[in-house]
């Protein structure tokens, strides 16, 4: 069985902050990280590896050069093979043009019988990446996958999270799922894992060995536009109410009204 991760390197969000003058993240300085739920998905497969010596697992991840790092540890976690689609064409892509790229990487890859990507990533948290690519592939999707309950002979039946409980759903393989962080706890690589992902080889592609045009590529294929991006106004001081329970509702009654909310 074949399994292809998607990946992607993102900046520590705990250390982001914005240009409040242009508007936009400032990265410098700022750490990237495996996107926390990528880190679930590549767990998942490696799950399903350690379960079965016929399982690989590639990952995948369209990025700038240094995402070669992000990949190295994901070999390191267990994954067989790292690839890297980067070049100058695929920047400035939004979630059509990145969904476009990594179809193209996948098909290039070759045959596969499950995809997982993470179900959103941290800094563009669309969660538009994974369903995209599994429609631009032509193949199913589950999204929000919190547990793997059996792989069968052409399908798997998975459990899907809801706000109030969850589904459960048998999909035909070859099949797109996207992990949510309820799914697994992601394993810590070993030293000599380490050492072994330093050495080891990161493909890295451009848009001539996916066979893609330039033009669908990037900024060029990208039909999002970004007016404004800014952080919100932190809100005023709260009020804390004091007094006993009837006390207080009283209050809260009274200052509810006195704003005409009720
Ligand atoms: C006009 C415009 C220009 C942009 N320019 C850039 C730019 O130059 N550089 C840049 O980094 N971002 C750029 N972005 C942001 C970029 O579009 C998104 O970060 C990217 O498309 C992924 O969307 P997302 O972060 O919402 O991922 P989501 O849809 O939330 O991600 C879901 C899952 O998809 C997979 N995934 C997502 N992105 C990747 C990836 N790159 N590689 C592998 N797997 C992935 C992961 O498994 C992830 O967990 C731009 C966005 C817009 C709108």
């Amino acid at each position: 069985m074949k399994i292809i991760v998607c990946a992607k390197q993102v900046p520590d969000t705990n250390e982001v902050k914005i240009d409040p003058v242009k508007g936009t993240l400032i990265r410098d300085g700022v750490p990237s990280i495996l996107n926390p739920d990528d880190a679930n998905a590549l767990e998942a497969a490696l799950e399903l590896k350690d379960k079965s010596a016929d399982v690989s697992v590639a990952v995948l991840s369209m990025g700038p050069p240094q995402a070669t790092y992000m990949l190295r540890e994901c070999l390191a976690m267990g994954a067989d093979e790292a690839y890297l689609l980067s070049s100058r064409t695929f920047g400035g892509a939004d979630t059509c043009a990145t969904s476009t790229t990594i179809a193209a990487g996948i098909r290039t890859i070759g045959a596969y019988d499950i995809i997982f990507a993470g179900r959103q990533a941290i800094d563009g948290d669309t969660a538009q990446v994974g369903p995209q690519t599994a429609q631009r592939l032509g193949i199913p999707s589950v999204t929000y996958v919190q547990k793997i309950r059996e792989i069968k002979d052409g399908s798997i039946i998975v459990e899907r999270q809801l706000e109030d409980g969850y589904e459960v759903i048998e999909v035909k393989t070859p099949c797109l799922l996207t992990a949510v962080k309820e799914l697994n706890t992601p394993r810590y690589m070993s030293v000599s894992s380490i050492e072994d992902a330093y050495k080891a080889e990161v493909n890295i592609w451009d848009e001539n060995n996916v066979n893609l045009k330039a033009e669908d590529c990037g900024l060029k294929a990208s039909p999002t536009q970004i007016l404004r991006s800014f952080a919100p106004a932190p809100k005023g001081k709260g009020e804390i109410l004091t007094g006993t329970n009837t006390e207080m509702a009283v209050s809260l009654v009274g200052k509810l009204q006195e704003l005409h909310v009720i």
